[in-house]
Order: C-alpha cells, then sequence, then structure tokens
C-alpha cells in the first residue's frame, strides 16, 4: 500500500491491513509474529524474501508494524523502537551535530526536556525554550543559522495547549529547520502533522497506539523530506540500525495488535473526556478545567480546525482545596489508578507536580501543585463520573 497516494483508504482500514496482510505460506490471517535474531542465507550475501539478515537491521514483524504506522499517520516510512524516548535520541541524533541549536514547545514532556538538557548537552548541542506555544513566540527564539530542529507537542502535557503545526512549520521551513511533533497525545486518530508541514513525527506507542498498558515502544514517522542532501529516512534508518535500540518482534506484535482498534478506541476516549470535561466544570469543587474541548479553552477553535473527530482523552484541573485536596482525591478514586503513563483502556490519574512533571520544580516550567491529571479510559460513562464524584467529595471532607 503506497499511503502517499490519493485514492488512500479510510484511516480505521489502514490501521487494521496496511503491514498486516495475511501469511503467504500458511494463510494465517494474523501475520505470525517472527522471534528470532537472525535469518539463513541461501548462499553469501543471498538472502529469501524481504531480504532480512539480522533483526537488529530489520524483522518482519517490526516491519509490518512499521507499514502500518506509516499507513496511520500519512508518511512515507516509519521506523519503530524500543520506547518513545529511544525514538526520539535515535531521530535527535541522526539530524545534529555539535553546534546544533534546538528550539523546544514550553510544555514538551519531562523525558525530552531531560534528554536535552543533561544528554545532548554534553555532546555541544543546546536549546532554548519557547514562553508559549505561539509560532511567532518560536520564530523569535529560532537563532540563524543554528538552530536545526523545532520541538513541538500539541496538545501539550499536562495544561494541553494547542499550537498552530502549519504555522510552526512556516517557522522552521524559514530557518532551514526540521519541525518534529510529539504526536503521542492527538494520536494518529485525531491529528496528522506530516500533511500540516512537520518533517518528521514521534510517538510514544506506550500509550495510544500500544493503547492496553502491556508494552512500552516508540516511533519515527517521516515523508519525502531531505536533510543535509539525503532522504531523511535514510538518516533514521541509519541512526536505528547503528544505536540498535529496536522495538522487538512480541513488542512489535502487541503494538501492531493496539494500533487496529485505535480509531474506535479514541471515539471513546474523547466522548468520555468531553462529557466528564463539561461535568467537572459545572461543579462548585472544581477551581479550574483544562480540557481543548470546552469553548473557553484558549485554543479550543485552532483545536476543532486541526484535530479530526475529537479532542482527546487527557484532560487536567485543580479541585478546590488546593495541593492536599489534589492528594486526597488521587488517593480516592477506584476506577481510575494512581499512575504515570496515559492512553491506556484503562483510566489513570496523577499529579503531574511531584509525579510526570518532578523534574520541573523549581524552574520556571514548573506545574501546579493542585493540578490532576486525567488519562481518561474507555469504561462506561457512568462509571467514571460515579467514582469522580465519589473521591472529590473525598477531596472536600478529608482536604
Ligand atoms: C510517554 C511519552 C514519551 C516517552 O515515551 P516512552 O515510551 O515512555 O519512552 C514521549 N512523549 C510523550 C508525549 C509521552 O507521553
Amino acid at each position: 500500500m503506497t499511503v502517499t497516494d490519493f485514492s488512500l483508504p479510510g484511516l480505521a482500514t489502514r490501521a487494521i491491513h496496511a503491514g498486516q496482510e495475511p501469511d503467504a505460506t500458511t494463510g494465517a490471517v494474523v501475520p505470525p509474529i517472527y522471534q528470532t535474531s537472525t535469518f539463513v542465507q541461501d548462499g553469501v550475501n543471498e538472502f529469501r524474501t524481504g531480504g532480512y539478515e539480522y533483526s537488529r537491521g530489520s524483522n518482519p514483524t517490526r516491519s509490518g508494524f512499521e507499514e502500518q504506522l506509516a499507513a496511520v499517520e500519512c508518511g512515507t516510512r516509519a521506523f519503530a523502537f524500543a520506547s518513545g524516548m529511544a525514538a526520539e535520541d535515535a531521530l535527535l541524533r541522526a539530524v545534529l551535530k555539535p553546534g546544533d541549536h534546538i528550539v523546544l514547545a514550553a510544555d514538551v514532556y519531562g523525558g525530552t526536556f531531560r534528554l536535552v538538557d543533561q544528554v545532548l548537552s554534553k555532546w555541544g548541542v543546546t536549546h532554548s525554550f519557547v514562553p508559549s506555544a505561539s509560532a511567532d513566540d518560536a520564530s523569535a527564539t529560532v537563532r540563524a543559522g543554528e538552530t536545526k530542529v523545532l520541538w513541538l507537542e500539541t496538545p501539550s502535557n499536562p495544561l494541553l495547549r494547542i499550537a498552530d503545526i502549519a504555522a510552526w512549520a512556516q517557522v522552521a521551513d524559514a530557518a532551514g529547520a526540521l519541525l518534529v511533533v510529539d504526536n503521542t497525545f492527538a494520536s494518529p486518530a485525531l491529528q496528522n502533522p506530516l500533511t500540516l508541514g512537520a518533517h518528521a513525527v514521534v510517538h510514544s506507542t506506550t500509550k495510544y497506539i500500544g493503547g492496553h498498558s502491556d508494552v512500552l515502544g516508540g516511533a519515527v514517522v517521516v515523508g519525502n523530506t531531505e536533510w543535509n542532501g539525503q532522504p531523511l529516512s535514510e538518516l533514521i534508518g541509519f541512526q536505528q540500525f547503528a544505536g540498535g535500540a529496536v522495538a522487538g518482534p512480541f513488542d512489535s506484535f502487541l503494538a501492531a495488535r493496539g494500533l487496529k482498534t485505535l480509531p474506535l478506541r479514541m471515539e471513546r476516549h474523547c466522548s468520555n473526556a468531553l462529557e466528564i470535561a463539561r461535568w467537572l466544570r459545572s461543579r462548585e469543587d472544581v477551581v479550574e478545567v483544562f480540557y481543548p474541548g470546552l469553548e473557553e479553552h484558549p485554543g479550543h477553535d485552532l483545536a476543532t480546525l486541526t484535530l479530526n473527530g475529537g479532542y482527546g482523552g487527557i484532560i487536567s484541573f485543580r479541585p478546590r482545596g488546593g495541593e492536599a485536596a489534589a492528594h486526597t482525591f488521587v488517593k480516592s478514586t477506584r476506577l481510575y489508578n494512581l499512575s504515570v503513563s496515559l492512553g491506556g483502556v484503562e483510566s489513570l490519574t496523577c499529579v503531574p507536580h511531584n509525579m510526570t512533571h518532578g523534574s520541573r520544580v523549581g524552574t520556571p516550567h514548573e506545574v501546579p501543585k493542585d493540578l490532576v491529571r486525567l488519562s481518561v479510559g474507555i469504561e462506561d460513562l457512568q462509571d467514571h463520573l460515579a467514582d469522580l464524584d465519589q473521591a472529590l467529595a473525598a477531596a472536600q471532607r478529608e482536604g
């Protein structure tokens, strides 16, 4: 299936069929898991169908998943890694060299910040933060000739800020830099940054793509961009092979299985989250709700334009009563488990200040102490509301 083809099948069809053809030999409807490290050669460098040699370079289960990923992200090539961070690390090392500069959107994932700030800095790569989600602010942060990557996450974590990907892509193009979008939160079901001008998309497939909280993984997806006179896809493919942080066959299988139901799951994540956000907003014991589906959210109109069919499954809010109420709330939920991570079928809650965003405490990018983040699962809406209701009551009672 060529995904640049305009006769492109619909998203759900691509998610189920791209790279997932029945096994040619046995007819198994689901392609087998090729749990092998190496492949027989019939003579020196005489490979069998597919040219497989050694599983760090390529493996049929991973290749199938990568084809499926490229198809759902409207890219030409995808690369699957052992984690989201491994994918980000490979991408950045494939395109940067000492002296280069990265512009990071305000709310980037804590692990991305850590990688850039504490690892890449040792190799002479510098960075700056954009104070908002605005493309004008991004443009003002670019250093002519030095900035090689702009890194954007939208909707952002945990404040759900919305950025204009197409405007950021123009800033990147004008600077001769690459725009990388971390599309983990929206997932390919709601947003395809490559179609809006981004040059590369990264995912933590651990989240919505895997979707069942049972596998860690990451991906880089690209289109036809060239970088330093070479196809970006070749640079990343080489780094994946040379660095070796690949997704294993079983992890690729689990993530591919999850991806098949992504569009369907995302519908329920979005409809549950919109109802819950409206319900939270209507309550006296909730001070503030962050969800792009609410009309008063500053990014609502942009989100309506750029997100397809929903506003995602993540909500943040501040209960009345401050930090103590937030901590009591997350201890009191029964359906929602207190846990880092997100994007699975089951609901999770966390206090970003102390948990996912602890590395920002004491920096200008610290998140509010009383902020609660919900990863809204796909359970029945009435059970969500009943659980949130009793936990909010506990938070007011006990503080
Ligand atoms: C979880 C996450 C990552 C990192 O992915 P891992 O699979 O945990 O390595 C990167 N970006 C975002 C937005 C994430 O939520």
